[in-house]
């Protein structure tokens, strides 16, 4: 049997090593269009600004290694540019430029995805680059270093864009990012993103939310000139605009194509050709909570999807379940990751689902140097299956997205969460895990213990005669911030203060982070007062306000103002 696979990076290797691990008689012929193979993409960001400091260390397998271990032959610089289905050929276009036939049995496509550059005047000046291919870092980190750029201009905030941004500001550059929805980061939602706005202009990048790049002015310097009628001056512009999957090849050979051009693929990684498997940025996938044809770009689904091919070709029925879409990154001493879906993905599709606001210690807080975290955690208001989570903080962050991952793939609900049992020692955890505790306060909502209101509707209730708004935080803690409308009574003072609240409105109960406010609710729910606290607290509600103020859009579904 022979195996023709396209693309030779994370879903096209992985599919030639696993295959000859279950076939050690196949002949297995790997083309990469560019001049390396199972190179390490994530790890570009990094390259370009110094901390992987070694050319070698991003690309640890070569063509030579593959051979010796796998005996893949893998041929860099070249690239197929032809499928021909019925005569079962790749034409392929070789380092010199000459082309070839290569005869299949199966073939495997692993083309990736390319880097979004859409047609705006001046994006083809040299000093206009994007991040993809390890000739891209190697340009870029050559570019920053050679010619040491003071200003540059960042389009797009999503994780590339970001990682991008970060490695030029430690770097010394002063970055301007210029993302056109009201927030970094889409997998997470507008709220949850308040957090790293602050952290990344505490770090000094400009950013412009909810704008988009219009065209590039070249001269001695560049211009970015954006949709809005600012002009960023720049040494250096990056498009990270996302990315699109790379199948014009499967279109000419009239593969059924889905979501965004990508793939169709069945759950063992077919194509609409029985001979043709494909797998990576380039398929489209089922969204694992949804159900619903996606297609997800990332690194885990892409190397995993390469082994199911694998088995496929070589008699194991092997399938993929889907894709969560779990990711995390790094920005600067932050974390942020999510996994499953997210608010804006619910109540796009329409999926009934109900969340809950925890912020909870990464460890002990008797333990130095915890932080805290803010969790942000989805589920069936019927059933209680978990849907999604977010977590924005920083140590952890990324352990207990993973737990839930894990639960969401499991079908488990937020009962499971409180029961899941974790490990504990105080500088790890605490012995309720913020996991747990996301569980807890879930099915609290659940067994229907306690109602909840939300940051973007508190205003509204403050300004409504029929509620009585009730801060239940220390004085200290009121005087440096409290929502107007809001009386201080401290939860410790609540019983012998209690003839100060109303009987006949209903209690809007507000803390910190939404415990005491909790137990304040509890207290005044069983004297028969109607109640409800603020999900995430006067914490998240400050945080989306100090962002407003700090200049981000003030778009927010309630209308919050600057
Ligand atoms: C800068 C960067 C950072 C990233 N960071 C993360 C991260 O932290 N976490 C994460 O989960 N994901 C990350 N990703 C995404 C992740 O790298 C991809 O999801 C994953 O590599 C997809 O695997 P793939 O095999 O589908 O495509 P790729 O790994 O992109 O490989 C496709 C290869 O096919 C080649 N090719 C395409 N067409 C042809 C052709 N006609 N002939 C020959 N060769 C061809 C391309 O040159 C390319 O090398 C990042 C991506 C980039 C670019």
């Amino acid at each position: 049997m022979k195996v023709v696979i396209i693309g030779g990076v994370a879903g096209g290797a992985s599919a030639a090593a696993r295959l000859r691990r279950l076939d050690e008689n196949a002949e297995i012929v790997m083309l990469e269009r560019t001049g390396f193979v199972s190179y390490a993409n994530c790890g570009l960001p990094y390259y370009v600004g110094g901390v992987i400091e070694e050319k070698n260390k991003l690309t640890i397998q070569t063509p030579l290694s593959f051979a010796a271990r796998f005996n893949v032959d893998a041929r860099v610089k070249s690239e197929a540019v032809k499928i021909d289905r019925k005569n079962k050929t790749v034409t392929v276009k070789g380092p010199d430029g000459e082309e070839y036939l290569e005869k299949y049995d199966k073939l495997i496509l692993a083309p990736g995805a390319k880097a979004m550059r859409p047609s705006l005047p001046g994006l083809d000046d040299p000093r206009v680059l994007s991040l993809r291919t390890v000739e891209d870092a190697f340009a870029m980190r050559d570019f920053v270093v050679e010619k040491k750029p003071k200003k540059a201009v960042v389009c797009g905030a999503g994780y590339i864009g970001l990682e991008v941004a970060e490695n030029l500001v430690d770097m010394g550059v002063k970055v301007s990012i210029v993302q056109r929805p009201n927030q970094v980061l889409p997998p997470i939602d507008r709220e949850m993103a308040a957090d790293v706005h602050l952290n990344l202009r505490a770090h000094g990048v400009d950013l412009h939310l909810s704008d988009a790049l219009e065209s590039v002015e070249s001269g001695d310097g560049l211009t970015v000139v954006l949709k809005s009628g600012t002009r960023l001056e720049a040494d250096l512009v990056i498009v990270a605009l996302g990315v699109s999957p790379d199948t014009a090849l499967a279109k000419d050979a009239e593969l059924e194509l889905g979501v965004k051009g990508s793939i169709v693929v069945d759950e063992h990684m077919r194509t609409s050709d029985p001979d043709i498997y494909a797998v990576g940025d380039a398929v489209q996938v089922k969204n694992f909570v949804t159900g619903k044809p996606a297609n997800i770009a990332l690194a885990g689904p892409a190397n995993k999807q390469g082994r199911i091919a694998a088995d496929n070709i070589a008699g194991i029925e092997s399938k993929f379940d889907g894709s969560l879409g779990s990711s995390v990154i790094k920005v600067f001493d932050m974390t942020v990751a999510a996994t499953g879906i997210n608010e804006k993905q619910a109540k796009d599709l329409g999926i009934p689902y109900d969340k809950v606001y925890t912020y909870s210690a990464a460890h002990a807080t008797y333990y130095p140097g915890g932080r805290n975290m803010s969790v942000k955690t989805l589920f069936d208001p019927e059933t209680g299956r978990v849907l999604g989570a977010q977590i924005v903080g920083y140590e952890g962050v990324e352990k207990r997205v993973d737990v839930i991952a894990t639960a969401i793939h499991g079908h488990m609900t937020v009962r499971d969460l409180e029961e899941l049992d974790l490990t504990y020692a105080p500088p790890f955890s605490s012995a309720k895990d913020p996991v747990n505790y996301a569980g807890f306060v879930a099915c609290n909502i659940l067994d229907g213990r306690v109602k909840q209101c939300f940051w973007d509707e508190i205003d509204d209730l403050a300004k409504n005669d029929d509620c009585f708004l009730v801060d239940v935080r220390k004085p200290v803690e009121f005087d440096l911030g409290n929502i107007k409308g809001s009386v201080n009574i401290p939860v410790d003072d609540l019983r012998k203060r209690i003839g100060e609240i109303p009987k006949d409105k209903k209690i809007v109960l507000i803390c910190h982070s939404a415990l005491r406010s909790y137990i304040a609710a509890r207290i005044l729910e069983q004297k028969g007062y109607e109640c409800c606290h603020l999900a995430g607290g006067y914490r998240l509600y400050a945080s989306v306000m100090k962002d407003s103020a700090a200049g981000s859009p003030s778009d927010y579904p309630c209308g919050v103002k600057k």
